[in-house]
Formats: C-alpha cells, structure tokens, sequence
C-alpha cells in the first residue's frame, strides 16, 4: 500500500453517478477546483440502469404546450401520491427546482420523447403532464451530461478519477468533514498495487447512490420488508456506511414499497430479475408485465402464496396495487389463467411477441404450466384445495359478471381450460428507501439533528423515500438527484477561496 501526499481541493465529489455529475460540473462552471472520484471504471452510476423517467414542472416545454402547471399543483398532487407520508420542505425544492433541470438538459441536447410532457402508468400516475422520458431510457441522461461533464475536465475545472474508491470521511477534532481517503487499484494486471491517497477539500458531497444491490443493508433499514432486486451491482451503499461512520442520522427504511408484477429469471434468486422498468426500447427482451388496467385490462387472477386472491386485479390505482402486495406474504403473487385466456386476451409482455410469451410457458422458470390446476398449485408450491376454490368461486363470479369480494369489473371469461399457467411475481425494490437526513441545504445532520460542517449528500443516498414517502413516485429519484447536484454545484457549496476572492 501507497500512501500519497494530501492535495486540496474546494470540491470533493464522491460518486460520478446521477447526482455527481451535475454537481461536479456546475461547481466548476463557478469557479471551484473539483475532485470527481467513482469507483467504477466509467460514469453515470445507475443511470446505465434506469427507465430515467423523470418528472417536473414549469419547463419550457410546459410553456410551449401551454400545460398549465405549478410547483404547488406539484407538491399537492405528490400530497395525494404518498397520502402526505414525504418531506415536505424537501419535495418543494424539487419542485420549484425540476423545470430548470429539464431546460438544463435540453440545453445538452437531451433526446427527449416527442410525447413528453406526458403522463405515464409505470407507477402511481400524476394528474397531469409532467412526466419526461428518452427512447434512450437513462442512458440518454449519460449521452448528454457526460460530454458536458469531460468538456469541464478538459478545461481543468474537474479532476475525474475513475476507478478510485472513497473508503473514508476525515474529519478533525470537532467532527467537522476535512476530506476523503479513497484506495485506488493501479499497473498492470501482474504489478497491480492498491494506492491509498488523501484528500483535504472544502466540502465533500457524496453522491455515491443507494443500497439495493446489498442484502444485508437492506434487511438492516428495513427488517420488515423482502428484497428482490435489479439494479446497479456498485448499488452498495458504501456511503451510507461512511457517512454512518461520522456520526449522520439516517431514516426511512420503513417507506420501502414494492413494485407490483415483476418477474424474476429464476424465483430462486431473488437477485436475477431482467426487470428495468422504463419503457423498454433499450432493453427489449426483458420481462416485464403489463398490469395496469388502463393499457390493458386484466384477464387473470392473481393470487398470493396462499392461493388467495388479494385485491381487485383491474383497480386503477398503481399504488393500490402496490399497497395491497406490500401485505401479502413474501411479496410474491401468481397470476393464473388457462389455455383459453392464452389464446383470446391481449399479451401481457409488451416487449415479447406472442410467439416468445407461448414458448416462456412452461419454460421460464417463473412461466408455469400444468394439465391440471392441481398440478398447476403442485408447481407454484400453493394448497392445491386452496386454489382450486379460489378460482371456482372466481368462475361463479364470471357466470354472474359480480364479484361480491373485491368488486373487479373486469370479468372476461372463467379459468377452465388446460393447461393452465401461473406467472410467478414477486414485489420488486429497484431503489433503496433509507437514506442520510440533511437541511435543506442538503447539509447532512448527525443523530442530535446538528450539522456536520462541510458534509454534504444528493441522490438517492438521502433515501427513496425521503421525496416519495410511502409510495413509489414517478421520476421521483433521477430529477431530484440532477436537481440537487445542480443546486449544490451552482449556489450552495461555498468554498474558502471563493469567499476570499470575493473580500
Ligand atoms: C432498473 C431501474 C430503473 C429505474 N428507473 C427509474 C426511473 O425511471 N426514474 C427515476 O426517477 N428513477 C429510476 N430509478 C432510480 C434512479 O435511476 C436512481 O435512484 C438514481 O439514478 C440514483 O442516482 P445517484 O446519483 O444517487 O446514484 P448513482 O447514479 O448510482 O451514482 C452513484 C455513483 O457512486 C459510485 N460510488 C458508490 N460508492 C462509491 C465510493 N465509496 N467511492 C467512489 N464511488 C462510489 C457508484 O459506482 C455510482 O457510479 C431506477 C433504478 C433502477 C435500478
């Protein structure tokens, strides 16, 4: 092990994902000398992942479209989203701040949808226009911050160091952050030396994601929940656990939501879901169901563990839908129906063709397939009797086109017809709900409620659930990670130098 002499630096920014590269580049445009430090060996973090679905108001295109919107509009309808569980001085921030985000991209040359505002049906909808969206998904996010990002290394504004790791926080005698010590792993792959360097900065943000490509930390935040991920594998939450090491406060595992019908490649692994959300253009062979009854309505019954139908399969309500699973047991459902379902109702893969879905039956580890429904519950590992009487008092309730126990008004036609399937699903977490609590400066608090000095964080390390509450947002994580990187680099962070040079 190397250790290097200390160099200093205005702005440390650990994490070149979402949130850091906007942070990086607006704090250079303003004059500070910036440390950009990623472990990995490339930049844009979870966005190389994501739907990069984003959601704001007041953009120039709102204005053009005349789509008559407001901040306040914004934060009341996300009240009615998350029935008032989120942090409120937080989601106005985001609010009053989304429009210049989108301008700001737009400006990079964002490939936006033409379609966009828009409304989408992926999560719980917003009433009105705000949602954006790329046919590039979140890879169209990195094709244009990126270039802006290298155009303030070439200019000498941001020092990027790639492949280097932040494995702590500094601090002095009162708790102050004075900088980072980060491991690098250089030469050759015979000579590779890991080198351990120091760095003194100003101020040090970490931007370094969430945590749900990592179990442990998962089950420590939210003991009640159950993981099923796909995400970002560097999705560690090593800043959680460095920013826990300096003393941060941290909050909100209890608001972890699951997504409703996400498919895994293997119901054994709950870690190998091709699910990535998004619209799917870049991603078209993954799996991913479409249960919303406003694009399709549905046609099979979804049953939990028990064999027990738990909600009415065509409420209109994302949330609801995510509500009633977050409930069920192990957050795993089936959706059933038999050969005559197949074969009259529309697909329910988007991005499969219906050649692809009939060969998945009976194949796919979660695509089941049996002669009979007993059988069939023998595959899903249900009480056979159990799911035989549910979908018999289901068929009675297609016979008289009422269904007294959940009120679906969706009754197309009765499950009787082999073979009979059951895709399994489980209740997907795609992001992390705890997170860092700071000041509305983004300034990260201790346990007592008191800042640490110098200390900042933006992204998804403040927590999911920090905007969202309760409830799965739409856009809600990739807007305000730009929003209050961008804010931090353009006004927030204050530097030593900068302040002298203004006296
Ligand atoms: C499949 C999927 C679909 C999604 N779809 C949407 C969507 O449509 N809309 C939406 O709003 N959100 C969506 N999200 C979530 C959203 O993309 C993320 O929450 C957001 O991009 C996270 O941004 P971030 O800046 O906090 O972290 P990231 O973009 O993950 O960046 C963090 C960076 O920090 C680096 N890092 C971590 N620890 C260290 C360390 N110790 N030292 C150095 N570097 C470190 C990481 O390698 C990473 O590059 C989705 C997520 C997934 C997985």
């Amino acid at each position: 092990m190397n250790n290097q002499a200390t160099e200093n630096w205005d702005v440390i920014v650990v994490g070149a994902g979402t949130a850091g590269m906007p942070t990086a580049i607006f704090a250079a445009q303003r004059g500070a000398k910036v440390l950009l430090i990623e472990q990995d060996t490339k930049v844009g973090g979870t966005l190389h992942y994501s739907g990069g679905q984003m959601a704001a108001t007041g953009t120039r295109l709102h204005k053009e479209r005349s789509i008559d919107d407001s901040p306040q509009e914004f934060l009341d309808d996300m009240r009615r989203i998350c029935h008032d569980t989120f942090d409120e001085p937080m989601f106005r921030i985001h609010a009053e701040n989304s429009g210049d985000t989108i301008d700001w991209l737009l400006d990079l040359n964002y490939n936006v949808d033409p379609e966009c505002p828009g409304v989408l049906m992926v999560h719980e909808p917003y009433y009105t226009k705000r949602s954006f969206w790329s046919p590039d998904e979140g890879k169209g996010l990195i094709n244009c911050i990126a270039p802006a990002l290298m155009a303030e290394v070439e200019k000498g504004g941001v020092d990027l160091r790639l492949g280097t790791e932040c494995t702590e926080l500094l601090h002095d005698d009162s708790g102050a952050v004075i900088g980072i010590r980060t491991k690098t792993i250089e030469g050759a792959e015979k000579t590779k030396e890991e080198t351990e360097h120091d760095y003194n900065g100003d101020n040090v943000v970490v931007t370094s994601g969430g945590y749900a490509a990592n179990r442990d930390l998962f089950k420590k935040y939210s003991p009640h929940a159950h993981h099923y991920s796909s995400t970002n594998p560097n999705s560690q939450g090593k800043g959680i656990k460095l920013m826990d090491a300096v003393g941060a406060k941290i909050e909100g595992g209890e608001n972890v939501i699951p997504s409703y019908g996400c498919v895994l490649d293997d119901p054994n692994d709950p870690m190998c879901s091709t699910y990535i959300g998004g619209q799917g253009n870049a991603l078209s062979d993954y799996v991913w169901l479409d249960t919303a009854p406003q694009s399709r309505q549905p046609w099979e019954v979804h049953v939990n563990i028990n064999g027990e139908r738990f909600l009415r399969e065509d409420i209109p309500s994302v949330d609801d839908r995510e509500l009633a699973l977050e409930k069920q047991p192990e957050w795993r459902h089936f959706l059933v129906f038999d050969e005559g379902v197949r074969q009259n109702a529309p697909k329910i893969t988007p991005f499969w063709t219906n050649e692809e879905f009939k060969a998945a039956l009976g194949t796919h580890p979660s695509f089941l397939k049996a002669d009979t429904l007993d059988d069939l519950a023998n595959r899903m590992g249900v009480d056979a009797d159990t799911l035989d009487a549910t979908i018999h008092r289901y068929n009675g309730f297609v016979a008289d086109q009422k269904d007294p126990d959940f009120g679906r008004e969706c009754l197309p036609k009765q499950i009787k017809k082999a073979p009979f399937y059951a895709i399994q699903c489980v209740g997907m977490s795609v992001m992390s709900s705890a997170g860092v609590v700071t000041d509305e400066t983004f300034n990260v608090v201790d346990t007592n409620g008191k800042a640490i000095p110098n200390l900042y964080a933006a992204g998804e390390v403040l927590g999911f659930g920090r905007l969202g509450g309760h409830a799965f947002i739409p856009g809600g994580s990739v807007t305000p990670a730009l929003t209050f990187g961008r804010l931090l680099g353009q006004s927030i962070l204050q530097w030593r130098r900068n302040t002298e040079a203004a006296e």
